[in-house]
């Protein structure tokens, strides 16, 4: 069947968009059929060259190519791999390229839900990939604990189905998708995020081609404050288990822990609950810890009873309360 695009242009597979013109140029000179009229073979060869650039000089149908090989157009047309939901989301998160996917940034307070894009590719010499939508996304701190999922639609690119994505029809630009080779439409998919996602976390997903980084912003939590992959919290313990010791039972994120007491635990001290903070994004299974701060509480309304016995034990420690 049809040659290898890259040999009929006698390119690298690495080439460059001038290399492939450079290449094209010089070729269709020398085998252009005005030149070698008569010449079944040189005829022949033009069309392949034609062939080869136009798969090759448009970025998405080479990537089909080099994905698909001689296939790609009915890759293109099964659409499967591109334009599928279910097939998005797995493609949504690489755990090999994490790096990659996520990074620190400014984080900022958005909306709770997804935007639907508006995102406009541009196209130009120096913009040879689409522009990356920013969509922000706010989640829980649960959610940011157990990772979560949220839908997410998109103006995906998608190839022109006039042109197969080439742009081009007998050597003519194609009147459906103005030579581009594709259009945009409504992509839908779910996207998964993954457990340990903190304020300015990014997850990158590319659906329908359409590159869209999610930027996370995390609510604050009523009883939890986060710093990193460690939790924080409050706990109030009365007077007498403080002095005496007891078990303490400490909310966290999944359910709740005891805190052993020790005796004349002073208030405002602080414990560090080991492996109770967030999970640590990229290795869930390890967590930071949660430190548990005890706030005692005093008793108020005492009976005689409790105010004669306070009385005495301030008798014993010697003080007398006011000079
Ligand atoms: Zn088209």
């Amino acid at each position: 069947m049809a040659s290898d695009y890259y040999n009929v242009l006698g390119i690298d597979r690495n080439a460059g968009e001038k290399e492939v013109r450079a290449a094209f140029r010089k070729l269709a000179r020398k085998y252009h059929p005005d030149i070698n009229r008569g010449e079944a073979n040189a005829t022949e060869r033009f069309k392949e060259i034609n062939e080869a650039h136009e798969v090759l000089s448009n970025p998405d149908s080479r990537r089909l190519y080099d994905r698909y090989g001689d296939n790609w157009r009915d890759a293109q047309r099964g659409g499967a791999p591109f334009q599928g939901g279910r097939r998005w989301r797995t493609e949504t998160i690489d755990p090999e390229a994490f790096e990659d996917f996520f990074s620190s940034g400014s984080g900022g307070f958005f909306d709770s839900f997804f935007r639907t894009a508006r995102g406009t590719r541009q196209r130009g010499p120096s913009a040879q990939r689409p522009l990356a939508i920013e969509q922000p996304v706010e989640l829980t701190l649960e959610e940011a604990f157990h990772g979560t999922t949220r839908a997410l639609q998109v103006a995906g690119q998608m190839p022109c189905s006039a042109c197969n994505g080439v742009g081009v029809i007998s050597r003519q630009a194609c009147r459906a998708c103005l030579g581009q080779g594709y259009s945009y439409q409504p992509v839908r998919g779910e996207v998964s995020i993954p457990a340990g996602v903190d304020n300015g976390s990014r997850v990158r997903v590319s659906p329908g081609g359409q590159q869209v980084v999610l930027v996370v912003t995390v609510q604050p939590h009523l009883r939890f404050e986060r710093k990193g992959e460690d939790l924080s919290t409050e706990i109030t313990v009365p007077v007498y288990d403080a002095i005496l010791g007891a078990e303490a039972v400490v909310p966290t994120l999944t359910g709740q822990v005891a805190l052993k007491l020790p005796p004349e635990s002073q208030n405002g001290r602080v414990f560090r609950l080991g492996r109770q903070g967030m999970p640590k994004l990229g290795a869930p299974s390890e967590r930071g810890n949660l430190f548990v701060t005890i706030r005692t509480e005093l008793p108020t309304d005492l009976s005689d009873e409790e105010r004669g016995m306070f009385e005495r034990l301030r008798e014993i420690r010697g003080n007398s309360g006011g000079e």
